[in-house]
């Protein structure tokens, strides 16, 4: 018989085109990539048979027929290999766990039946055979082979069917077409012998998925040329799969952003990719990934990497400047570490433990690294979650807000209140705001909720008419966040003028804190605020830089003591003479006193005999929600003063 070997020698200049390309773009070895190079090896090598075969079967009288049956027997067991292979590819990208021992067995029985029909053909004569003159001849049986060819591509079909959720529609149609392709050559080549197209159709078929599924480009970092996340996670998937321990270094690079802001995209770019090179320099490209957001990754074996040395060498060469444009640029790293299967089991936690223990590393400011726990994990989940409840809270108007009585001790009774935000969940339950303002305001919500609480507040003020019950102002806390903000004023005075509120009800709360970080814009937000009337208190006063100068410069109206110096006072004799002191220079300045935290009868005598003015604390009142604050109100005020 001639053979028609065009199809096969065009199949192998496509099939060679893609393993050239394959190497030389030396993608990261996979799972799934170390099979498609198993897939490629056994297209090319069947290729190869198919071409050979068909000149030593015409020519058979110049070629000894052991090696004719030699190269005929291979060609058939890499013909059914490519689909059993191919098979093999697609259930290790559907399945993300180990297979089972029993599947794999079950899977491997009709290969095994094939290579045993093939090996055996020689003598049973059922699959091929030559006959006395050396001509060759398809034996009875060899509808087996392709029936279990037949079988692999079917199975891979029905594989990709169960888990369309697993793929994407060209992935899903790249097998469809392998399958259609295939069984359509399988037929052309079952009933034209002559014409050999089955490899013409694999491998196009091949061209398909590398371009679909193994572009090697999916897992590179095309600017800085170095492996990205996608790679981390299948290396991740390849060790987890197979139970090896393995590790991973992350490595967030800060200041970027700045050089952005300040010099431009190119700028930032450019020093990406320095940071880039010397990380791949001495860390090799192999191991080193960058996993977004100026976050680079090492993965690698607990034992065999250099882990100590990688971590000094990133410290000591974010000591020194990088350079752009002959500009020194000073930047900074923090770095986590996390461990496979120390301190996490899924491939799923990855990406968040990296997040969250950078995170933990970064509000450390320390030059440490964070090894990771499930505590971080957890921590970072909860947080996670509290912020998508205080969304939930603001579009559903669950947040509350609760007052707490403030006592007088020159009217001897509630003359003021603070507000202070409540957040009570279905599911985490009482959630405190010593909690959640912080990552309101790291989240940016803070904005909105300290809108909800003002406008809550002044409501409340002027439904209930709380200066007619005694009630002189109502503080409310304002957030670093809100002071930074140049319009402020603007929005106070707008909610205040909805409820026709005198802006004398309200005396804003500041921490020092947001006083230094936004002074010139709170100054002015003070100032135009304070002109009609508003007041307002410095809080937490004897925690942060308690700086006498501040003190002067923002003219408040009243100092809250924080509950922890009140607190350290009665236990410590100097702390005391220190709280003495500061309380008499807060009076010479002709403000009022606070004293935050008053829990039982000592420590007010004591307070009040250092001169302090107002009272706040569990001993006079507890937070109560704004019914139970009237009640309470009420009942005071009618105690001394009378019915109104
Ligand atoms: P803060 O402004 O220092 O508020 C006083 C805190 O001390 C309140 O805690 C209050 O319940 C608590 N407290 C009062 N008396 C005592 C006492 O005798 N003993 C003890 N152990 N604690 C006492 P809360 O309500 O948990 O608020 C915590 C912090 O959350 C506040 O500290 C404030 O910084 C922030 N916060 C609360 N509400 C708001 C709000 O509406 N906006 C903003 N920006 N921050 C708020
Ligand atoms: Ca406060
Ligand atoms: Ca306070």
């Amino acid at each position: 018989m001639n053979y028609n070997v065009h199809y096969d020698i065009a199949a192998l200049v496509i099939t060679c085109i893609i393993g050239i390309h394959f190497y030389l773009k030396r993608s990261i070895r996979t799972g799934h990539t170390q099979v498609f190079s198993t897939l490629l090896f056994f297209c090319i090598v069947s290729n190869v048979l198919d071409i050979v075969t068909s000149f030593t079967i015409e020519f058979f009288s110049r070629v000894p027929l052991v090696a004719n049956y030699l190269m005929n027997m291979l060609y058939f067991i890499f013909l059914v290999g490519i689909t059993a292979v191919y098979y093999i590819y697609i259930i290790i990208q559907a399945k993300e766990e180990t297979l089972s021992v029993r599947f794999k067995t079950v899977m491997v029985i009709p290969m095994i039946m094939a290579v045993i029909l093939v090996l055996t053909t020689a003598w049973t004569k059922w699959i091929i055979y030559f006959d006395d003159q050396g001509m060759y001849h398809h034996g009875k049986y060899i509808f087996l082979i392709y029936t279990i060819e037949l079988f692999y591509v079917l199975v891979t079909l029905v594989t990709i069917t169960l888990n369309r959720d697993k793929f994407e529609n060209k992935q899903i149609f790249t097998v469809v077409f392998y399958s259609i392709t295939g069984f359509s050559a399988l037929g052309i080549q079952s009933m034209y012998n002559d014409l050999l197209v089955l490899h013409f159709a694999f491998a196009i078929a091949l061209l398909l998925m590398y371009l679909s599924l193994e572009n090697p480009k999916d897992y590179i970092d095309s600017s800085l040329e170095v492996y990205n996340k996608n790679a981390l996670l299948e290396n991740a998937k390849v060790n987890i799969r197979n139970d090896r321990k393995f590790q991973i270094l992350a490595l967030k690079v800060d200041g970027l952003k700045y050089i952005k802001e300040t010099m431009g995209n190119k700028a930032e770019l450019a020093v990406l990719k320095q940071v880039s090179s010397v990380l791949k320099q001495n860390i090799g490209k192999n191991h080193l990934y960058y996993i977004s957001d100026d976050t680079f990754a090492i993965l690698g074996s607990p034992g065999k990497e250099k882990w100590d040395e990688y971590i000094g060498m990133a410290w000591d060469r974010f000591d020194k400047k990088f350079e752009y444009n002959g500009v020194g640029i000073t930047l900074s790293l923090h770095m986590c570490m996390i461990a496979y299967p120390h301190t996490f089991t899924r491939l799923e936690d990855i990406m968040d433990m990296i997040e969250y223990s950078l995170l933990e590393a970064n509000s450390r400011n320390k030059r440490e690294v964070v090894y990771a726990s499930d505590d971080v994990l957890v921590k970072g989940r909860r947080e996670l979650k509290i912020v998508q409840k205080m969304k939930q809270a603001l579009k559903d108007m669950t947040f509350q807000v609760y007052y707490q009585p403030i006592y007088s001790v020159e009217k001897k009774y509630y003359t003021s209140a603070e507000a202070l935000i409540r957040l009570i969940d279905d599911e985490l339950g009482f959630i405190s705001p010593e909690e959640f303002i912080p990552l309101a305001e790291q989240s940016g919500l803070i904005l909105d909720i300290g809108e909800f609480v003002f406008r809550e507040v002044c409501r409340f003020i002027s439904t209930e008419r709380l200066w007619q019950k005694g009630i002189e102002y109502v503080d409310v806390n304002l957030s670093v966040v809100q002071c930074m903000q140049e319009k402020l004023y603007e929005k106070l005075f707008e909610i205040m003028d909805e409820y026709r509120l005198d802006y004398n009800y309200v005396n804003l709360e500041i921490t020092e804190t947001a006083a230094v970080i936004s002074s010139d814009v709170l100054v002015n937000n003070m100032n135009r605020l304070k002109e009609k009337g508003v007041k307002f208190s410095l809080d937490d006063y004897g925690t942060g830089y308690s700086n006498t100068a501040n003190l002067i410069k923002y003219e408040f109206h009243t100092i809250k003591l924080d509950k922890s110096i009140v607190w350290s006072a009665m236990e410590n004799k100097k702390a005391m003479l220190a709280l003495k002191h500061t309380i008499a220079m807060i009076k010479d300045l002709e403000m009022k006193l606070v004293a935050e935290g008053v829990e039982n009868l000592e420590q007010a005598q004591q307070l009040e005999a250092m001169g302090c003015d107002f009272f706040q604390g569990y001993y006079y009142h507890r937070p109560v929600n704004g019914v139970n604050f009237l009640s309470e109100i009420s009942n005071r005020f009618i105690e001394r003063n009378g019915a109104i």
